[in-house]
């Protein structure tokens, strides 16, 4: 492979159809690159901004190679993708982010293993094969705690809280006796995130910290700028360029963070994710470049973007029925209305977002 940029004209293979990969493909075509999307289903939000679509499994490997030998670049809009898949595309493109980022992504117990491994702070955590041993990490860690299955897990599922040890049972049974991880509870201030791009040439650039709120499991709002001191924000990044580099990570990757009430150290990851994310949507009103360009821009090997705030932001995001209000969002001053172009409004499904922009403070 050539370190030189994919000129215009190029095209961007990505692995998932859905919202993340619709954006990504907007902001592709904004550079003059085309995207061939990839996806299980042929219902995909992002077929309807493509240059070409592919429908096939995850697993079928002849069929993702055939997909990667069109491309000239491919990437992954979310982080489940199975390893197999993406050795079967980079063995006829090269694929960013890079292997290692989804497998310790994907894996809970892996995640938290190498985040504390590069002396960062994470919830106190153990690993979980059989009911026994959540005994014993329930006894170890204290209650409250968290029981979450180390795979597959998303906005909030495959989770299960333990208020007491008599709960152990119950919520080990609810996760369906899944490999899991059991993580003390965090009493945080706030929740945040910081959204970082890393180059091939490993130059790595930062958005504003995030503040962001969740409802029922699931991102309800993200802010900018978070209501913290300029040294936690200074740490948080810090904390991000390190995981970025010691994964050697290519594209954007997300790092969501506590922020402890109370005793030292203030800050403590929950999660990383090796994609665009949700908390960093605001950055297509709020900034020159988003994080959707700047992934883009990343994987092809070109300069990164601006990655400055030029205005204050709220992204809300739109769920199930609440992206029926979308005329009245669509009158609002000073709002961006992003839809999805999915055809059926499900309860706790992602339809749309809104960015509300105001001056920078
Ligand atoms: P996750 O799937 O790990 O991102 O968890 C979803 C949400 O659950 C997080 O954004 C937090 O609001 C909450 N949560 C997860 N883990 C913890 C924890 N150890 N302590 C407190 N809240 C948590």
């Amino acid at each position: 492979m050539t370190d030189a940029p994919l000129p215009p004209g190029s095209t961007i293979g990505i692995l998932g159809g859905g919202q993340l990969g619709r954006m990504m493909s907007a902001a592709a075509s904004r550079l003059g690159l085309k995207t061939h999307i990839y996806n299980d289903t042929p219902d995909a939000p992002a077929f309807h901004v493509a240059a070409k679509t592919s429908v096939g499994a995850y697993d079928d490997l002849d069929a993702i190679a055939h997909f990667a030998g069109q491309v000239d670049v491919v990437t992954c809009e979310f982080e489940n993708v199975p390893a197999a898949a993406l050795e079967a595309a980079g063995a006829a493109a090269p694929v960013f982010p890079p292997v290692k980022s989804f497998e310790v992504a994907q894996e809970r117990l892996a995640e938290k293993d190498f985040i504390s491994g590069l002396g960062i702070a994470v919830a106190p955590y153990a690993g979980i094969d059989t009911l026994s041993d959540l005994k014993e990490a329930t006894l170890r860690i204290q209650p409250p705690a968290l029981l979450k299955t180390r795979r597959f897990g998303y906005d909030g599922k495959g989770q299960a809280r333990i208020h007491t040890l008599c709960d152990a049972e119950s919520a080990w049974e609810s996760i369906g006796e899944a490999p899991a991880i059991l993580e003390g509870l965090v009493d945080f201030e706030r929740e945040l995130s910081v959204v970082t791009v890393r180059g091939r040439d490993g130059a790595v650039r930062f958005y504003d910290v995030v503040e962001n709120v969740h409802k029922d499991g699931i991102l309800h709002t993200s802010t900018v700028p978070a209501r913290i001191p300029p040294a936690l924000e200074k740490e948080a990044k810090e904390i991000a360029g390190k995981i970025a580099e010691a994964l050697g990570h290519v594209g954007i990757i997300t790092v969501e963070m506590f922020q402890r009430g109370g005793a030292a150290p203030a800050l403590a990851v929950n999660e990383i994710a090796p994609r665009v994310h949700n908390s960093g949507h605001w950055t297509q009103d709020a900034c020159l470049v988003s994080q959707f360009e700047n992934h883009v821009r990343a994987i092809c090997g070109w300069p990164l973007g601006d990655v400055t705030r030029h205005s204050d932001a709220v992204m809300t995001n739109l769920i199930g029925s609440d992206a029926e209000g979308w005329r009245h969002y669509a009158a609002e001053p000073s709002t961006a209305v992003h839809l999805y172009g999915k055809a059926e409004a499900r309860p706790g499904r992602k339809m749309g977002h809104i960015n509300k922009i105001s001056p920078k403070t």
